[in-house]
């Protein structure tokens, strides 16, 4: 960047010349006028202002990381709030940095769900770790790319460590395959991707993928990106435990075979997001087997539990799969966007995305074709240009050891057997599902409670309303079986049952504080 700088070589770090005072402004040149020439430096900080501003920011972060129990676990601004704060015209001068830092660390990183708060029980949390964000301003300076050998041979080669340690804690075998991506969604578009043109080539007619209704919606999404119609995705209706049921996938596959219509993959949810529901994955394998399909695994939520100890069995049924999603910015509490996707076979992955299969003129990469045994990550996937997502597992994972991540995987299930004995114990709140891989699902029903289902559902909603208002706990709704339920995921280290009892007693207070409820249907 600085090749042609005066600077150069005189002694100051490459690329960084003393900060010489306001740049002029640089608007746009009028047509008449002669913009100004950049001045070496321009883009750059003195050593001395970035360590300062970078002092600074790890301040921020260990502030942030030291006081995840402080205060609500959810903010939120309005929009037109949050229009005046950042809704500013294009900076055309520049200004001090960590003045900026203090005012995005202050006044707008906070606003949104604090995953990492101890009683925030929403969505699927994760709490992230201080490596990984290391990881990250590390990788970032150093412009880290696991492309292509040629671009990044180190960041590579921890990219592949990082995946043979992931393999290694779910128990899959070592010739597996795969890659680091943004998360689940990509990481199902990927694994689907390869299914698609292994099993069906370029003809998609007639073509069938099978789930159920508790799927991820990302799997619907990348059946549309994959170039497949709404009816070419088959999502049954689950069993009673909200898992896909082999018999009725049998006949279905029978059915729809006879039709002349060609099934080419199966979708099983290992952790659904509703209810950490687990489809039987060895028995969709042997079907699977029997006619021929793809069984491919959306673990992103659940495969971690294959870490624990009473999740043993998984690590064999996961093998049984062609491929697997898995999220590690889920219950391997890393920092999004950290996901990955695994294959059976990670030729199939080069067969649908290698470079060289897509027929342009791009001389420019010959140069780093891989030879030999080296590997370019980027023919396994659709991104050529990628961060070193790895950089985050491999450092979080050598800082604290594989024992305590599969530690506090079962600290998570613990705390759900506490919630799920309390909300059984107790005579105002009754489980909803079966807890799984450290989600619950339950309903209030406080003495003299509605009968009418809609008035029951309401209830629910202003139950998980009035909590997040305390500023206490945080707990969402979900819909099982078409009603509206209370849900928990419980998988954060540092939540303790003392947090589980607080929250359910906010909850159980809510409920009977709750407006007189009415038993009139939803008609106005
Ligand atoms: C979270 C989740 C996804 C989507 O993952 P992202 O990382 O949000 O893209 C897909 N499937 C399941 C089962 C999930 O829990």
């Amino acid at each position: 960047m600085t090749g042609d700088a005066p600077s150069a070589g005189t002694g100051s770090p490459a690329g960084v010349s003393p900060a010489a005072g306001p740049v002029p402004s640089a608007r746009p040149a009028s047509p008449d006028e002669t913009p100004r020439p950049y001045r070496p430096g321009e883009l750059a900080l003195s050593a001395e202002e970035m360590r300062a501003a970078g002092h600074h920011a790890v301040d921020l972060v260990v502030q942030r990381l030291c006081t995840a129990a402080d205060g609500p676990p959810h903010a939120v601004a309005g929009p037109a709030e949050l229009q005046t704060l950042l809704g500013e015209p294009l900076p055309e001068d520049g200004g001090d940095l960590t003045g900026l830092l203090d005012h995005i660390a202050q006044d707008v990183l906070p606003l949104g769900i604090r995953f990492d708060h101890p009683r925030c029980f929403a969505f699927v949390p994760t709490t992230g770790n201080y490596p990984a964000v290391l990881a990250d301003l590390l990788s970032t300076a150093h412009l880290s790319v696991p492309g292509a050998w040629l671009v990044g041979s180190g960041p590579t080669r921890v990219e592949l460590t990082a995946l043979d340690w992931l393999k290694e804690l779910l128990g899959l075998p070592g010739h597996w395959g795969g890659l680091f991506v943004s998360g689940g969604s990509v990481a199902n578009l990927t694994a689907l991707a390869a299914a698609r043109d292994h099993h069906l080539g370029g003809d998609l007619t007639g073509a069938r993928l099978y789930c159920s209704t508790q799927a991820h919606p990302s799997v619907a999404r990348a059946v549309h990106l994959l170039g497949l119609g709404r009816d070419q995705l088959v999502a049954l209706e689950p069993d009673a435990g909200q898992r896909l049921d082999p018999r009725d996938l049998a006949a279905r596959l029978d059915a729809d075979l006879g039709a002349g219509l060609r099934p080419f993959a199966v979708v099983a949810t290992v952790g659904t997001t509703g209810t950490g529901a687990v489809d039987p994955v060895t028995d969709l394998a042997r079907l699977c087997r029997r006619h021929g399909l793809w069984l491919h695994v959306d673990g992103a939520h659940g495969a971690a539990f294959a870490l624990s100890a009473r999740g043993h069995g998984l690590r064999d049924a996961l093998g049984h799969a062609d491929s697997l999603t898995f999220d590690p910015h889920k219950w391997l509490f890393q920092p999004y966007e950290t996901g990955c996707v695994l294959v059976r076979d990670p030729e199939l992955l080069r067969a649908t995305f290698r470079m060289a299969r897509h027929h342009l003129d791009t001389g420019y990469l010959h140069p780093a074709q891989a030879r030999h045994d080296e590997v370019n990550l980027d023919d396994l996937g659709p991104q050529q240009s990628r961060g070193l997502r790895a950089l985050k597992v491999w450092l979080s994972l050598k800082t604290f050891g594989a024992a305590a991540f599969r530690r506090a995987v079962d600290h998570g299930l613990r705390l759900s057997d506490h919630a799920a004995a309390r909300i059984t114990a107790h005579p105002d709140l009754d489980l909803t599902s079966t807890p799984g891989l450290g989600i619950l699902t339950f309903r209030c029903r406080p003495p003299g409670s509605p009968t009418d289902p809609a008035a029951v559902d309401r209830l629910q909603q202003s139950v998980s309303d009035a909590v997040r208002a305390t500023g206490e706990a945080l707990l969402l709704t979900t819909r099982v079986r078409g009603r509206t339920v209370l849900r928990m995921c419980t998988i954060n280290p540092a939540t303790t049952t003392a947090d589980i009892d607080a929250t359910l007693a906010l909850v159980a207070r809510a409920a009977r504080e709750a407006e007189p409820p009415r038993n009139i249907s939803d008609r106005t």
